[in-house]
């Protein structure tokens, strides 16, 4: 799958996200110093790396019954890996990716 192709997806892990933009992305830094971990299995990478960007929209604020917002907005930039990453956070096997081992379990 292109990345493109996750465009408009929702994530299995958070139903209320859409996901608006996917690409390659390096965030240039002076200092090497500007790490984050990865949505999907949690690795933790240097931003200055080529790793996936996906901006996603968080859908509408919760809010309680008495209209008080109970948590805040959840982010809208997230951090993967790889395409594998995302293929996982989206909750796509993909026709062709699954291993052999897997697939022949009962
Ligand atoms: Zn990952």
């Amino acid at each position: 799958m292109a990345l493109a192709d996750y465009e408009g997806r929702t994530p299995a892990s958070d139903p209320r996200l859409t996901v608006q933009h996917v690409t390659h992305h390096r965030r240039w830094s002076p200092e090497r110093t500007a790490r984050d971990t990865c949505t999907a299995c949690g690795t933790e990478f240097d931003l200055v790396d080529r790793h996936v960007l996906v901006r996603v929209d968080p859908g509408d604020p919760v809010v309680d019954a008495t209209g008080t917002r109970s948590e805040s907005p959840p982010a809208r930039r997230r951090h993967f890996c790889d395409e594998a990453c995302v293929a996982a956070w989206v909750g796509d096997r993909g026709p062709s990716s699954a291993t052999a081992a897997e697939s022949s379990q009962p």
